[in-house]
């Protein structure tokens, strides 16, 4: 392979190529994916501007050079490791947020900005971007479309793809292309946005990004309620989704994750606390007492240890804190946490939760699950305390997370619900598609990059097809 680094300086500028050798080359070679996987690309490209990553792709084409997208590198599949080598194109400097729009109630930013940042941006304004992943803080918006990231919100807001009407992209060789709208209705010709949101950077890069935004709700209020055990408290999301109610959000977590923030949390959880329930109302601050009662009296019907209404907007916060709390307390604890992020179908919540249990007492491993309960999306967390390194504990657990989805297919659910295949699920992906829908998206994937620089060897396994076929 040619080395690129030098054609990139000479394009771009020193400033903009981290080289081998310098130590933030480093930076670049890992996400959040839990089992160490370091992929040191040649160089990695800090663009500044929509020119400079399409000057990138060109370059990167004319050499045969493969180029992996990142923006914040908070992906938790491997998405943006450089398994092939070559560029790492970063969007990280690319933070303007170009246009916030109160009228056609849009926003117009680059792919860099921290979605916690656009989100502060547009509600000072009294506007509201919905998708809110828990990585928030730091993960890019361009992340967010290229992964369809989704948050609790989502069950009431749905994801990512929901909010984004248009997208300047920059493809392999250096094409641009603008795809989508401004408007908030529009069906003129092919879904392009569709087809780009969610392709985890292996289609092109987004270099700007339209976005819908809403009128900022006026109030919300927020419930936790405990219950002994998950089942109990499955069964009571089942009733509140059988009830018409329309939280915001709906979120469950088992015993194992209350005692992991059991010693951080304000609020002191009973002693018999088997499963909590956090729901979200939004709306018209006239409502907001109705609500909260119905759903108060849902939870007392099905048997909750106790329910805490949120009187104001810090207890609200000290409640999400606690949910919060979760995933980063599940890290400290132990040396490894697999968080993937199942779908099922709202009507096997309960079972999903049952077989999980069930899973937990056959492999012997450790399994916390919490998450997006109305939305049947939920992180089960496979923990270990052995040595991440050993091939024998990798390996037990890349068994375990088979079995977990072989559960997950067979009521109907999906692999993932909003983190995306990347590397890590990759090999998984025939458990639920058919190798002929698998082709055509191999065939999808050819047309934007028939060379496969762009972002090679992620979401797709290698065709078991032979040639004549
Ligand atoms: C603690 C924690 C909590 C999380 N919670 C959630 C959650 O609630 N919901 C959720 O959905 N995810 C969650 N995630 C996962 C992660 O934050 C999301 O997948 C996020 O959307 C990734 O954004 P990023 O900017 O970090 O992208 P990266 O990790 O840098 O990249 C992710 C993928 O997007 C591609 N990509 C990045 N930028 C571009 C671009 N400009 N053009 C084309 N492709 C691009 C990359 O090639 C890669 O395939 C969580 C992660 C952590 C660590």
């Amino acid at each position: 392979m040619v080395d690129i680094a030098p054609l990139l300086e000479r394009e771009l500028g020193a400033d903009k190529v981290i080289q081998r050798g310098d130590e933030r080359l480093d930076d670049y070679g890992h996400d959040e994916n839990p089992i160490p996987q370091q992929f040191l690309p040649d160089c990695a490209v800090l663009a500044t501007t929509a020119d400079e990553v399409a000057a990138v792709l060109r370059l990167c084409a004319e050499h045969g050079v493969p180029v992996t997208p990142r923006g914040a590198g908070s992906g938790l599949c491997g998405g943006c490791l450089p398994i092939a080598g070559g560029v790492v194109l970063s969007t990280e400097k690319m933070k303007r947020i170009l246009e916030i729009d109160p009228d056609d109630l849009v926003a117009v930013v680059e792919p860099g900005v921290i979605t916690g940042e656009l989100q502060s941006a547009v509600e000072e304004q009294g506007m509201f971007y919905p998708p809110d992943p828990a990585s928030l803080e730091y993960c890019s918006i361009g992340g967010n479309a290229a992964t369809n990231a989704g948050g609790p919100r989502a069950f009431k807001y749905g994801v990512t793809r929901e909010y984004v009407l248009g997208l300047d992209v920059a493809l392999m060789g250096g094409e641009r292309l603008r795809v989508g709208r401004r408007t908030s209705k529009g069906v003129t010709g092919y879904d392009l946005v569709a087809g780009f949101v969610g392709s985890e950077g292996t289609f092109g890069v987004i270099t700007e990004l339209t976005l819908k935004l809403l009128p900022r709700p006026q109030a919300a209020s927020t419930v936790l309620a405990v219950f002994a055990d998950t089942q109990a408290a499955g069964t009571c999301i089942s009733a509140l989704l059988r009830s018409g109610l329309r939280p915001r959000a709906l979120e469950i977590a088992d015993k194992s994750s209350i005692d992991h923030i059991r010693p951080k949390s304000r609020y002191r959880f009973p002693e018999n606390a088997g499963a909590i329930v956090l729901i979200e109302v939004d709306g018209d601050p006239d409502e907001m007492g109705g609500q909260m009662e119905r759903i108060g009296m849902a939870c007392d019907e099905r048997g909750a240890l106790d329910v805490l209404a949120a009187q104001d907007a810090a207890e609200r916060r000290a409640l999400w804190e606690a949910r919060r709390l979760i995933s980063s307390s599940l890290k400290e604890a132990h040396r490894i946490k697999i968080n993937e992020d199942v779908c099922v179908p709202r009507g096997a919540i309960v079972e999903m939760l049952r077989r999980c249990d069930q899973l937990a007492a056959k492999s012997g491993v450790q399994i916390t699950v919490f998450g997006h309960a109305g939305d049947g999306n939920l992180h089960v967390n496979l923990l270990s305390d052995a040595d991440p390194a050993d091939p024998a504990v990798t390996g037990h657990l890349y068994e375990v997370t088979r079995e977990l989805f072989a559960h997950t297919i067979a009521l109907r659910g999906t692999l993932s619900g909003e983190h995306g295949i990347g590397l890590s699920k990759r090999d998984f992906m025939s458990m639920e598609q058919s190798e002929q829908v698998l082709e055509w998206q191999r065939k999808w994937k050819r047309m934007w990059d028939p060379r496969e620089l762009l972002n090679p060897g992620k979401v797709l396994p290698p065709s078991t097809r032979r040639c004549s076929e």
